[in-house]
C-alpha cells in the first residue's frame, strides 16, 4: 500500500513538473486525456516500468487531483499546486467500483492489486459503492468507502441566518450566537512547538530523528481530529435551526494577503492571524463551510455564499461603509446614523442581508426567510421585502417574526 501511494504521489509530481516546464515556454497546459496517455508511456518505458505494478485507476485520480488542483487555483479557490511529499498525506484512491468487493458480514474488502483486506468495521456502509480510498496516518492504514442513496428530504425547519467567521470568535451569528474560537489548541501548540524543537536537534537519517518525526505527525493528527470534532459540532448545531445560512464567500489567497498585508500597507493582525491558530482557521473555514453545505442539503436547506467586501464596515442600518465605523475591533459605531452592536454581529447582519438579496436575485421567495430575523436589525430594503411578503398572500406578521427573533 506504501508502495502504490508512493507511486501515486510520483505520478502527480512528474505530471506537475511537466505541466509547469510547459506553462514557462509558453505552452499550453495539457489536458487530462493527454497525461494519461504520458502515463501509458511512462508504464512501458523501462526506466519506470515499476509504476505497471501499481493498479492504473489510482494512477489515474492522482493526474485528476492534479487537474482538480489547477482548477481550483484558477479559480481562485487555493493556492498554485504543490509537490507532493512522502508521508505526508499518503493516499490513493479507486475511482471505479468495477473491481472492488465489499462483504460487509466478514469485515473485508477486495481491492485490484491487493486481493481480499480485513478491515476494523466503524459503521455500516448504506448504499452502492462508488468509489474507495486507502490511506495512512501515524503508521496505521485506512479505507474511506463512498457511497450513494436514496434519501428522503424532509423540509428544513428554522430561518434565516448570516455568520461571520473570525479570530476571537469562531463564529458569531447574525442573532447575536457566539462560537468560541479552538482554543485547544493552546495546549497542542505548546506540545508541537517542542516536539519540532525535539526533531531539528536530531541528526538527519538516525533513528532518533525518526521517532521524533512521528511524534510530530501524531500531534498534528491529533489536532486535525479535534479540528475536525469542533467544526462537526458547530456545523450539525447550526444547520439542526436554520434552513437557509448565509456565509462570507471566502478565498485562500484574499485571507493570507489579507493577514500579511504588503510592504506599503503592512496587515494589522498579522500576530493573531500567523502561525498555527492561522493555519488551523485557513482549513477549517473552509472545511466547516462544505460541512455547512451538506448538512444543510440533506436537511433540505441552503447554503448561500455572498461577496465578502466591507462586511464588516458596513452599517446593518443605513449601508453607510466607513472604516471609522471600527474604532475598535469589537464596537461597530456608525459614524452616520449611530447605530451600535458588537461588531461581528454586525458584520453577520450584514451577510445576512447579502444573502436574502442573493436569494431574491435569483427569483425566490424569500418570506420564510425573514423568520426568525429581528425586524428592526434589517436594512431597509429587506424590511420591505416583509411588508411586500405579506401584500404576496402569506400572512407573515412582524409580530411573528419579532417573537421568533433570539
Ligand atoms: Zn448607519
Amino acid at each position: 500500500m506504501r508502495r502504490f501511494a508512493g507511486s501515486c504521489r510520483f505520478v502527480y509530481n512528474k505530471a506537475l513538473v511537466l505541466q509547469k516546464e510547459r506553462h514557462e515556454k509558453g505552452g499550453k497546459k495539457l489536458g487530462y486525456a493527454g497525461l494519461c496517455r504520458l502515463l501509458t508511456e511512462w508504464r512501458h518505458s523501462e526506466k519506470t516500468a515499476w509504476l505497471a505494478d501499481a493498479p492504473i485507476h489510482p494512477l489515474q485520480q492522482a493526474l485528476k487531483d492534479l487537474e482538480r488542483a489547477y482548477t481550483n487555483f484558477f479559480a481562485g479557490r487555493a493556492n498554485f499546486p504543490q509537490f507532493r511529499k512522502k508521508g505526508r498525506s499518503d493516499s490513493f484512491r479507486y475511482p471505479d467500483p468495477k473491481g472492488i468487493k465489499l462483504d460487509q458480514a466478514n469485515s473485508r474488502i477486495f481491492l485490484p492489486k491487493l486481493g481480499w483486506l480485513r478491515y476494523r468495521n466503524s459503521r455500516e456502509v448504506l448504499g452502492t459503492v462508488k468509489n474507495v480510498t486507502v490511506s495512512q496516518s501515524c503508521g496505521k492504514w485506512f479505507v474511506s468507502i463512498q457511497t450513494e442513496r436514496e434519501v428522503e428530504t424532509s423540509r428544513p425547519k428554522g430561518g434565516t441566518v448570516g455568520i461571520d467567521l473570525g479570530i476571537a470568535h469562531f463564529a458569531t451569528l447574525s442573532d447575536g450566537t457566539f462560537f468560541a474560537p479552538l482554543n485547544s489548541f493552546k495546549r497542542h501548540e505548546v506540545a508541537l512547538r517542542k516536539a519540532q524543537q525535539s526533531l531539528s536537534r536530531k541528526v538527519k537519517g538516525s533513528n532518533n530523528r525518526k521517532k521524533a518525526l512521528a511524534r510530530v505527525q501524531k500531534i498534528h493528527v491529533r489536532i486535525a481530529n479535534v479540528r475536525r470534532d469542533f467544526l462537526h459540532k458547530v456545523s450539525t448545531a447550526i444547520s439542526k435551526n436554520h434552513a437557509v445560512v448565509a456565509i462570507e464567500d471566502l478565498k485562500v489567497g484574499n485571507m493570507s494577503r489579507s493577514a500579511a498585508g504588503t510592504a506599503d500597507a503592512p496587515g494589522k493582525n498579522v500576530h493573531t492571524k500567523s502561525g498555527l491558530n492561522k493555519s488551523i482557521l485557513d482549513q477549517g473555514w473552509y472545511g466547516f463551510r462544505r460541512m455547512l453545505e451538506y448538512k444543510l442539503s440533506w436537511k433540505g436547506g441552503r447554503l448561500v455564499a455572498v461577496p465578502p467586501q466591507n462586511t464588516s464596515r458596513t452599517c446593518p442600518r443605513c449601508g453607510h461603509v466607513s472604516a471609522d465605523n471600527r474604532q475598535t475591533q469589537a464596537r461597530f459605531v456608525c459614524v452616520a446614523c449611530g447605530y451600535e452592536n458588537n461588531a461581528d454581529v454586525a458584520a453577520a447582519i450584514n451577510i445576512l442581508s447579502r444573502g436574502i438579496q442573493l436569494l431574491r436575485d435569483e427569483g425566490q421567495d424569500t418570506a420564510n426567510a425573514l423568520v426568525g430575523m429581528q425586524v428592526d436589525w434589517l436594512p431597509a430594503s429587506a424590511r420591505m421585502a416583509c411588508g411586500s411578503n405579506r401584500v404576496g398572500g402569506r400572512k407573515q406578521e412582524p409580530a411573528e417574526a419579532l417573537s421568533a427573533g433570539r
